[in-house]
């Protein structure tokens, strides 16, 4: 992952077209969990007409408590294919398994959550596959912990790996965690993969997703994965950070001006 070995940005080929990073800006959206296929195809179509290009939505859901929807599992994948073939868009969805590898078959990038970061037996399993990785910052791991992470899958020869700052655990407690945002600067110098930045998770709120979105395209990131929902109110994980269609359609307009201008 060193820059020293690699002096140009990776891009990283999803298929489709589309690459991720040396240049190529996706925007990312999304539920955070796939809840039904009205919902995920609905969303998926909106969020396409407001200018993301990837798909993003869970399956297998990290949820803290047991007790709490731990997402549709085997059945969310197949809704997101079902809307990735609907609409063209490639997909994102979470691995938590590398048992359930089987079952990703056809998606485009795996998510690797911040809880998994240092799931090193999960890593070296992805390392085995060609599969595009999005390898989320653990919640309280350093950069040089991230980029090791990152190592791990690389070292099995899989080099198509995304980084992810998604906010670190600080002692401020008003947002859900403290987005490092220096991470883009400070990884570009350090490495040639790509950076994505999640303002959802960063923050927690939806009134902030605008504002760090903003922040993280005038920082340079070579993507911005944002949580959407058709009804936040309802929503069965993370509804306080989801942006409605009609709010990630601002913030998409927002992000394209600011890239305008970088
Ligand atoms: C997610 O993106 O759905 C997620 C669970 O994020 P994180 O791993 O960053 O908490
Ligand atoms: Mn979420």
């Amino acid at each position: 992952a060193n820059r020293k070995f690699h002096p140009d940005d990776s891009a990283v080929d999803i298929g489709g077209g589309i690459k991720l990073g040396g240049g190529h800006f996706q925007l990312i959206a999304g539920p955070c969990s796939v809840e039904s296929a009205e919902q995920i195809l609905g969303i998926a179509e909106s969020v396409k007409a407001s200018g993301a290009t990837i798909l993003r939505g869970g399956a297998f859901k990290p949820r803290t408590s047991p007790y709490d929807f731990q997402g549709l599992r085997a059945e969310g994948i197949e809704l997101l294919l079902e809307a990735k073939k609907k609409t063209g868009m490639p997909i994102i969805t979470e691995i938590m398994n590398q048992n359930h590898l089987p079952m990703f078959e056809e998606v485009d990038i795996i998510q690797v959550g911040a809880r998994n970061m240092q799931n090193f037996e999960l890593l070296k399993e992805l390392g085995r596959t060609n599969k595009p990785i999005l390898l989320k910052r653990g919640l309280a791991n350093t950069l040089k912990e991230l980029l090791m992470s990152a190592e791990y899958i690389m070292a099995g020869g899989n080099n198509n790996v995304i980084l992810c700052e998604r906010g670190i655990r600080t002692f401020e407690t008003y947002t859900r965690n403290t987005l490092d945002l220096s991470a883009v600067p400070m990884l570009r110098e350090l490495t040639h993969l790509p950076i994505v930045i999640d303002p959802s998770h960063a923050t927690g709120m939806a009134r902030l997703v605008k504002p760090m979105a903003l922040a993280a395209a005038a920082a340079g990131a070579d993507g911005i994965m944002i949580e959407v929902h058709n009804d936040p109110a309802n929503a069965l994980c993370d509804g306080a950070q989801s942006l409605t269609p009609a709010q990630f359609s601002e913030v998409a307009e927002k992000v394209r001006q600011i890239r305008e201008v970088i």
